[in-house]
């Protein structure tokens, strides 16, 4: 399902749901099969073990599943072994449903240091679109928030434990399909960027995105923000775990990158 869509020429977005599976994902796939949408899915290990046939019809029905660790620690808060142990754990369970051992991870609250950009062993897979589906459960304001924000390369972050997120999807997609956008997983949408282990990334870089299309660079400056370039976060320094902004993405909504605390 759009695996072959070129992103660097496309004007590719990609939609990832965080925490679950839980009792409603099947919901969200049924929309999204009969919208023919691929999205990502960052899988908690724990969860995976409670829903097996979930995860596996994910994976079959064109979707990616990514690792969010086995049960939502915040990883900046562990040592080096701990933090590997959190990441295996996951991984094992996201691959003991049968479908392959996932690429990508999602930090949960988007939390690294030093510490786990060393010794994680996968690159990062942040966002640049955040509703705060988990505080805000209302879907005409999930969607608003999407919408508004969606740009070219951009991944979007929602939740596919909250019924009003999934209730936000038919017209989150009816809206961005009307703006000629195309549906891809992160790792289409990061095609031929090159991840690199221990790197975060919350869009596909600038520069590489659909054409026709104002750069993020132009973009952020006429609107008057200060804003570092997009993509790679290639910055040695520390990125907060829970507040503050990491270096390289702007969180649209005006507040700190959050994922849910988890139920
Ligand atoms: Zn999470």
């Amino acid at each position: 399902m759009n695996a072959d869509v070129d992103c660097s020429t496309a004007k590719c977005i990609a939609l990832t749901f965080d925490d679950g599976p839980g009792p409603d994902t099947g919901r969200l796939l049924d929309i999204l099969q009969s919208e023919n949408v691929p999205a990502t899915f960052f899988v908690l290990g724990d969860q995976a073990e409670k829903y097996p046939a979930t995860v596996r019809r994910e994976y079959a029905e064109g979707h990616e599943v990514g690792n969010h660790t086995w049960d939502h620690k915040d990883l900046s808060t562990l040592s080096a072994p701990a933090v590997q142990e959190e990441i295996k754990r996951g991984a094992d369970a996201i691959a003991a449903t049968g479908i392959p051992r996932p690429t990508l991870v999602r930090p949960p609250y988007g939390a690294v240091n030093d510490t786990v950009r060393t010794y994680a062993g996968y690159p990062f897979v942040m966002w640049r679109v955040d509703p705060l589906d988990w505080k805000y459960p209302n879907a005409a304001r999930v969607t608003d928030q999407i919408v508004s924000h969606a740009a070219p390369g951009r991944i979007v972050l929602s939740h596919d434990i909250h019924k009003t997120t999934i209730d936000a999807m038919p017209s989150v997609i009816q809206q961005l399909k009307q703006q000629g956008y195309t549906f891809v997983t992160v790792s289409t949408l990061m095609k031929g960027v090159g991840l690199q282990n221990g790197q975060s990334y919350f869009t596909r870089p600038a520069g590489m995105t659909g054409m026709g299309v104002v750069p993020e660079q132009s973009r952020s400056q006429s609107q008057g923000q200060s804003q570092s370039p997009e993509g790679s976060q290639s910055s040695p320094s520390t990125i907060p775990s829970t507040s503050g902004t990491p270096t390289g993405s702007t969180p649209p909504t005006g507040s700190a990158p959050t994922d849910r605390p988890r139920h």
